[in-house]
């Protein structure tokens, strides 16, 4: 048997390289590889010599050569093939180690100039690995270190590689060359030209959306059983978000628990302080913050304990022994938190079905997510997608404007703050009621705003909860009176909105007439 190798990312090569060796597998390598196993001690015969034409242009041309290229792609089983190796001297390649030029992280340091970027692009690389997966009944392809302590354990074992394994190796193959040339595409495409710029300049958009995900897993079936679905994440996941989650135990995620986990997590990472979010179908129906994890679940819950029932859970903050004791007396779908005890985690053992995820938090707290990490918001529509730049809006405080007579105290403004931060994750049309870090109701989806206040309302009374001298957000400004009249109707005593309407008079002139204060946030929070 003979292998090449030729890799530009060296980890792990020497001792795989080793191996082969100590099967009888003859190596044969490209310059900087065959430098650095002949240190080694092991003997390897350069690709040069095999060709019998020196590496060329810069390295541009070192294994684009017959010699390879027909090792790699003759069928063993086709005797014309077998005969054509022979009348030109060339030997099979049974075994093709390759990793690519380190293109993405080229491109993703900063001042990375065109020229860099251009030299970069693997050719011959991506050339004997497509051979090779593509003769993958003959020959296996190793494309990521990753790959190959399994690789050594059944060589080792058996001797050779079995057709499953080359199989998925030859798939791990083509997927890792779509990739890279994804990536390629990708950073060529978003490239404003400019005459003689040495560092071009890019837009934020690539020209192509595709090559960008990995697929992470298939999952078992979509939205509903009749529907097949997987799960991808993007070719470079900002930090903390959910596709970094690791599963700590239970069944495994759905697709529904994927979504109501990711609205639960972006939810949850924007608070600073300690944090509970309960998800039901995309939508918070509790929010809370608290002294501690146990504290914010524990009015979180309250808001509303009907829908909490098969909820999605998620903590800013380490969950302790307590805090799982409390959360475990419900039925919890998925819990996802930073961190957890060892009692926290021995108290989840006994529920082996629910679904623990441990996730980082981003670096920097929530205004430094929040100013852009979680970039692109993707959605598809038909034959196509929609891309935006993510719903990142901090509001601060000096942002809020008073439009009623009556002002704020310390007390409301905090509330309404709360409430805008909670708003921005419901599902418009949004009204949430809050009141001391909590919400009170929650009104997601109606399609009108007057409908969404009076669920919200309904829902608090159905929690028992008193809506008297609550705060209320809505997601963007009510088009009538009639809608502040609910929530006023209802107990709130302040109100948040972004403003804008045609008939803002009419509502302020409402606000003061009911003898309750309005905000301006001056932005909307619509979410769909
Ligand atoms: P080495 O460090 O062994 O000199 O080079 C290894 C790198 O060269 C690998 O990343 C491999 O994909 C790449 N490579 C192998 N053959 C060719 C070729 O003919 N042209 C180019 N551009 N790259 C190649």
């Amino acid at each position: 048997m003979r292998a090449l190798i030729s890799v530009s990312d060296k980890t792990g090569i020497v001792e795989l390289a080793q191996t082969l060796h100590g099967l009888g597998v003859s190596l044969i390598s490209t310059g900087g590889t065959a430098k650095l196993l002949a240190e080694k001690g092991l003997p390897v015969t350069e690709v040069a010599e095999v060709t019998n034409f020196p590496e060329m242009l810069d390295g541009r041309v070192k294994t684009l050569h017959p010699k390879v290229h027909g090792g790699l792609l003759a069928r063993r089983d086709v005797p014309e093939h077998m005969a054509a190796l022979k009348t030109h001297g060339i030997d099979t390649i049974d075994i093709l180690i390759v990793n690519l030029y380190p293109f993405e992280a080229t491109v993703a340091k900063p001042g990375c100039t065109l020229e860099d970027a251009i030299e970069n692009i693997d050719i011959g690389g991506p050339a004997m690995v497509r051979s090779a997966a593509k003769n993958w009944k003959d020959v296996a392809v190793l494309t990521d270190a990753a790959q190959y302590p399994a690789v050594i354990d059944e060589l080792k074992v058996s001797g050779k590689l079995s057709d499953k394994t080359r199989f998925a190796l030859s798939v791990a193959a083509f997927n890792r060359i779509s990739q890279y040339d994804g990536a390629i595409s990708d950073y060529l495409s978003s490239i404003q030209f400019e005459e003689g710029a040495s560092v071009p300049k890019r837009s934020e958009y690539p020209g192509q959306a595709n090559g960008r995900f990995v697929k992470l897993q298939d999952l078992r079936y979509g939205e509903n059983p009749h529907q097949t679905a997987a799960f991808y994440r993007d070719l470079y996941p900002a930090p903390g978000s959910l596709v970094t989650a690791k599963q700590l135990q239970g069944k495994e995620l759905s697709y529904n628990n994927i979504a109501d986990a990711d609205a639960a997590w972006e939810c949850v990472k924007s608070f600073d302080v300690p944090a509970c979010v309960i998800v039901k179908h995309a939508n918070p129906c509790g929010v809370a913050v608290g002294k501690d994890a146990l504290e914010a679940y524990s009015k979180a819950f309250q808001t509303d304990p009907t829908s909490a029932f098969g909820g999605i859970i998620a903590l800013n903050r380490v969950l302790d022994g307590a805090g799982a004791q409390s959360i475990s007396k419900q039925f919890v779908e998925v819990l996802m938190a930073p961190g957890y005890t060892p009692e926290a985690l021995e108290v989840f053992k006994a529920k082996a079905n629910v679904r623990v995820l441990e996730i980082a938090l981003p670096p920097g707290g929530p205004s430094a997510w929040d100013k852009g990490l979680n970039l692109t918001d993707i959605k598809r529509v038909g034959s196509g997608l929609l891309m935006q730049s993510a719903d990142n809006h901090v509001l601060q405080r000096a942002d809020l404007k008073v439009v009623t007579k009556l002002q704020p105290t310390e007390q409301q403004l905090e509330d309404l703050l709360f409430a805008w931060k909670v708003a921005k994750f419901v599902k418009s049309n949004a009204i949430v009621f809050c009141k001391d870090g909590m919400t009170m109701g929650v009104g997601a989806g109606q399609m009108s705003r007057l409908d969404s206040a009076r669920i919200a309302s309904i829902k608090a009374g159905h929690a028992n909860l008193s809506l008297q001298g609550t705060a209320v957000a809505s997601d963007a400004f009510f088009p009538f009176r009639d809608g502040l009249d609910v929530v006023v109707d209802a107990g709130a005593t302040c109100v948040i909105q972004p403003g804008g309407s045609m008939r803002d008079q009419e509502v302020i002139d409402a606000a003061d007439e009911r003898g309750v204060v309005m905000v301006y946030s001056g932005v909307r929070h619509f979410r769909h």
